[in-house]
């Protein structure tokens, strides 16, 4: 199988150009951020505290996830729920930070991960997926771009699905998810020593996608 790994941090970009990779290619894109979206939702339809491992653990082997595809897009179901929508709102994207920290968490959704990559050709994107999870891929990405260029865009993205949110707020919150997901213990966010680190400031999508497929089709 080929399988295409891209990091980094919130709002590079990883996902908008992951999709149209795998556009491109014909491969699976697989948002693994979904899918600890997925546990932090599920978290906190049980009113536990997401930064709570105990309470976590208590309710984590009860959250069955499932990634299924319609017309090229990927949904992800809960106990066969879509929640695609809830996944996105803010206080998911603290829960999924929170949640990520969690060794347990990291090794339940590993297996379900690997399990995807050893199956189809996919292009994943994380925090760990060239580092933990794809040490093996064939090509590895790490996609930065400053936090307020991060920010700008995350907003945008948010105003046109019609949930709007202040600049400010969200600088913060992306400022804290760095720090979190590149100091926690378990696995935490870092350039792979053989990832080709592309810097998406200034960069169009359609440019950063090129350089990818061409690095794809080298190794196809
Ligand atoms: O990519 P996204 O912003 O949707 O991810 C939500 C959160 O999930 C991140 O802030 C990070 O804490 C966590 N995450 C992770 N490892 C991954 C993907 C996401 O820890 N492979």
């Amino acid at each position: 199988m080929i399988n295409i790994a891209i990091d980094g941090p919130s709002g590079a970009g990883k996902s908008t150009i992951a999709r149209k990779v795998a556009e491109k290619l014909g491969f699976v894109y697989v948002d693994t951020g979904a899918m600890y979206r997925a546990i932090g939702v599920h978290v906190m339809r049980h009113n536990l505290p997401t930064d709570d491992a105990r309470a976590v653990i208590s309710v984590l082997y009860d959250a069955h996830i499932a990634l299924a595809y319609q017309a090229g897009e990927q949904h992800i179901l809960l106990n066969g729920e879509d929640v695609s929508k809830a996944i996105r709102l803010p206080e998911a994207s603290m829960a999924a930070s929170n949640v990520s920290a969690i060794p347990e968490v990291r090794a339940y959704l590993f297996d379900l991960q690997k399990n995807i990559a050893n199956t189809t050709n996919c292009i994943m994107d994380g925090r760990d997926i060239g580092t933990v999870v794809l040490p093996d891929a064939q090509v590895k990405i790490f996609l930065t771009a400053t936090a307020e260029e991060r920010t700008r865009r995350r907003c945008l993205e948010l105003e046109q699905k019609g949930t709007p949110v202040d600049y400010d707020t969200l600088l913060t919150e992306i400022i804290q998810r760095d720090y979190n997901d590149s100091h926690r213990a378990a696995a935490p966010l870092k350039k792979a020593d053989d990832a080709t680190e592309i810097d998406s400031t200034g960069l169009s999508i359609e440019e950063i996608t090129d350089i990818i497929v061409k690095m794809a089709e080298a190794v196809l």
